[in-house]
């Protein structure tokens, strides 16, 4: 199930890019280049989650599913297990947003080809 991005920009702060990768809450979403500048294992958490987050949604909006929960006793289960998905989501985008703004601090894209060009890239690690 895929559903309109929550933005349509970049929440990026100066970036206008586009937005391609959702947040999956608030309104915030992020443009392509952006998205790549997280590490490939916080973006893939942030996959991770969610993949389950839109499962335990799909289980929400499915009637039969639902009401089969509720008749087996595991109503409040499927609360807590919905505000642990929530909670994982919530804190996966933040740690990639935080990867993001880190690689925007040492200069995104371009300080790494200027500290490259000048010699200073083992020292900048
Ligand atoms: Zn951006």
């Amino acid at each position: 199930m895929s559903r309109p991005l929550r933005s349509p920009v970049c929440c990026i702060a100066g970036c206008s890019r586009p937005a391609t990768q959702d947040s999956g809450l608030e309104e915030e979403a992020l443009c392509a280049a952006h998205s790549a500048a997280a590490s490939p294992y916080l973006r893939a958490r942030f996959a991770s989650t969610m993949r389950r987050r839109t499962q335990i949604e799909n289980l929400w909006s499915d009637a039969a599913r639902y009401e089969a929960v509720v008749e087996s006793g595991r109503y409040l289960k499927l609360c807590d297990v919905t505000q642990a998905v929530l909670e994982q989501t919530d804190s996966a985008w933040i740690r990639m947003k935080l990867d993001i703004f880190l690689d925007e601090a040492k200069g995104g894209a371009r300080g790494r080809d200027t500290l490259a060009g000048s010699g200073l890239a083992a020292r900048a690690g």
